[in-house]
Formats: C-alpha cells, sequence, structure tokens
C-alpha cells in the first residue's frame, strides 16, 4: 500500500499519548475547505511504501505509544485491516481518522478489535451535508450508520466539526445536537483559512460566533468543547 505522507511525532492528533500520523491518498468528498486536498484529488505522490513505514515504526517502539491513521479517507482502502493489524503487532495503539461514509468498513476493524479511538467528521446538519463536502447529493444512510456504530460506546470516539462562516449557522448545531446527542466526546473545530484549499473565500467563524454554537451543542452533547479558535 502506497504512503501518501508520515508526520514523526504529534503531540496533538491522538489524545493523551504521543503518536506519529500516517496519511493515506483518496477520498470519496470533496470539501472546499479540505487543508490535504493534495491527497484527495491524487495530486500528491506517494512518499514511501508501506514496508518503509513498518521499518520507521520498527524503530519508535517504546517511543511513540500511537498512530494515528488519516487522509484522505483511510476506509477506501481495503487493505486497511491489514495495515492496521501489523501497526496493532508492534504494540501501537491506533486511532483511526474517517469522514463517516464508511459503516462496513469501521465494523470491521472494531470487530477485530483494531482500532483503539475513531475521530468522525460530522461535516454540517443533515440538510446542509451534500452541499458542505461538495456533492449534488449525498445519502446520508453511512452517516448515521458510523453515528450509530460509535454511540455504541465500544471505543473511544470524537465526532468533530470544522465550522466555516459561510457553511454553518445557529440552526445546524441545533440540527447536529439532536443527531449525536449523548456522544462521549465532540468538539467544534474552526476552519483555518488556507490559500491551498479550492475555495480560498471560505472564511473563519469568529471567537464569539464559535462560543455561541458550542453553547448551542451543549445542550444536546454536554461535553461538547472548541478546539483550535484564535
Ligand atoms: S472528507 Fe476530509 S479528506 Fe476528504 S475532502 Fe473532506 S476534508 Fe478532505
Amino acid at each position: 500500500m502506497k504512503i501518501h505522507g508520515l508526520q514523526k511525532m504529534t503531540l496533538l492528533d491522538y489524545p493523551g499519548l504521543v503518536a506519529c500520523t500516517v496519511f493515506l491518498g483518496g477520498c470519496d468528498f470533496r470539501c472546499q475547505f479540505c487543508h490535504n486536498y493534495e491527497l484527495v484529488d491524487g495530486s500528491a505522490e506517494p512518499v514511501m511504501e508501506e514496508e518503509e513505514f513498518y521499518s520507521f515504526l520498527s524503530k519508535r517502539v517504546g517511543v511513540l505509544d500511537g498512530v494515528c491513521v488519516t487522509g484522505g479517507e483511510p476506509c477506501l482502502r481495503p487493505e486497511l485491516p491489514e495495515f492496521i493489524r501489523r501497526i496493532k503487532d508492534m504494540g501501537f495503539k491506533v486511532k483511526l481518522d474517517t469522514n463517516g461514509g464508511h459503516p462496513d468498513m469501521v465494523k470491521e476493524l472494531l470487530d477485530a478489535g483494531l482500532i483503539d479511538y475513531v475521530a468522525m467528521d460530522i461535516k454540517n446538519s443533515p440538510d446542509k451535508y451534500a452541499m458542505t463536502i461538495g456533492c449534488e447529493f449525498f445519502n446520508l444512510n453511512p452517516i448515521n450508520r458510523t453515528v450509530s456504530l460509535l454511540l455504541e460506546n465500544r471505543i473511544d470516539y470524537e465526532f468533530r466539526t470544522t465550522v466555516v462562516e459561510q457553511y454553518h449557522a445557529e440552526t445546524d448545531f441545533h440540527e447536529i445536537g439532536k443527531w449525536i446527542s449523548g456522544a462521549k466526546n465532540y468538539f467544534l473545530q474552526q476552519y483555518v483559512p488556507r490559500d491551498t484549499v479550492p475555495d480560498c473565500t471560505l472564511e473563519a467563524p469568529s471567537r464569539e460566533t464559535m462560543e455561541n454554537y458550542v453553547n448551542i451543542a451543549r445542550e444536546y452533547v454536554p461535553t461538547a468543547k472548541i478546539r483550535g479558535v484564535e
């Protein structure tokens, strides 16, 4: 399997653990605020083969606690369970980042005990989902199934929404709150404008707006928090 990026150490990506982050290219969404769009549209060249990655990891046993598997959308790779199994066999905990569109893969990983933490995007309220992910139409059933799987509380997880000024409004956080009511963790992340994203006109909401939205979300998910506000 081709690896499209490797951050050799992070204190931020895996809550509470020292980890590395491995990036797998390809995604079925087209979010216009995506910070990793070169992984989505296929323009990024692979940086290494998986054997080289395992070799890197073998030298980090006892140094790193975990591995974050991100993308792109890792669940598009049929080889993902085997890839993660090799990581787990070296003793690392594994966090999966997913857009939530592939519940069968998430279930397979959960049932096999291959993942320890999942971070799933909730892009927006149901009515705005297709628009927010850059698609004309979108069937929400897979997203609903992944939400339900995580709400079973079999492992640690978080839902997270990247909040974009032009995409989100108060009503959306009522809708999202009802949707994921009772979730363990929910983070609202302030969008960070970058000139590498597909739509450079998108803006970050103000701190005040973020605080307003998180207060709405807390009506349904009391643990809701803001992450990364400037
Ligand atoms: S789901 Fe994630 S990786 Fe895919 S386009 Fe959206 S932000 Fe980018």
